[in-house]
């Protein structure tokens, strides 16, 4: 039986004093046994929210491939580690987009991020185009292929599909479309994986909400949510914990 595991992504908001909010979250999220809460911060809020924040997972939102050199502006998943992350998100479609990162690169930073000891979510994602032509499947499962790191395990990851079009702009496939996809992303893993596909969690992410994520996590073979938005403060992100926690018990 796959827990719920309902993470956030605050993107590049937050500064010191948004931690409070994490505080909160926290707070619910100590008492919601049945769901794990994850929280992927600015990686200059890595340390602190670590060393303040109970409850949750604080986790970055890339690392770098590489073990350490000359990438001036990144850090290594060993560095990110050693300031208190648990996880790391990789592969998120604005990185795709704003910094060129192919499968290639998502695989390696999910094979770096492993061997330091980090848990990984892994994002696929289609774009409206794709989804117009009838082509999401096709992508988001070739996107897996792909950049699924080696000897991947639902010990350390999960895959999160997060349409593009659904990012951040209020619009959400139906939950029909969303099991359609996740059904066919366990497909692909148990033809890559066998038996250990079962063991990975596949969260949805896109748009996510207090109003719509009852219905989202409802779904087949959706594990948990993504959440950037709505992740940033407790108010908005507690009742979708509290969603999860319903559906799991
Ligand atoms: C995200 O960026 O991972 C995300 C799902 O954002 P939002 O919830 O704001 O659509």
């Amino acid at each position: 039986m796959r827990r719920k595991l309902i993470a956030g992504n605050w993107k590049m908001n937050g500064s010191m004093a948004a931690l409070a909010e994490l505080d909160a979250i926290g707070a619910t999220a100590a008492t919601t046994p049945g769901v794990d809460v994850a929280v992927a911060v600015p990686a200059t809020l890595i340390a602190s929210a670590a060393q303040r924040v109970r409850g949750l997972s604080v986790g970055a939102q890339d690392v770098h491939q590489g073990e350490c050199g000359a990438h001036t502006g990144c850090v290594s998943a060993a560095m990110v580690r050693e300031a208190g992350a648990r996880f790391s998100i990789v592969g998120h479609s604005e990185r795709r987009a704003d910094q060129g990162e192919s499968d290639a690169h998502v695989r390696g930073k999910a094979e770096a991020a492993h061997a330091a000891g980090l848990q990984v979510i892994l994002c696929v994602g289609e774009t409206l185009d794709d989804r117009d032509a009838g082509r999401a499947e096709a992508v988001v499962t070739a996107q897996l292929a792909a950049s699924l790191p080696t000897h991947a395990e639902g010990e350390w990851l999960a895959v999160a599909y997060e349409p593009i079009w659904a990012i951040g702009t209020g619009r959400t496939p139906t939950v029909a479309d969303v099991a359609a996809i996740h059904g066919a992303l366990r497909a692909k893993l148990r033809d890559l994986l066998g038996e250990e596909a079962d063991a990975i969690r596949l969260l949805y992410g896109g748009s996510v909400n207090d109003a719509n994520a009852a219905e989202l996590l409802g779904a087949d073979d959706v594990d948990g949510a993504l959440v950037g938005g709505a992740s940033l403060t407790a108010t908005k992100f507690v009742p979708i914990i509290e969603a999860a926690a319903r559906i799991a018990s």
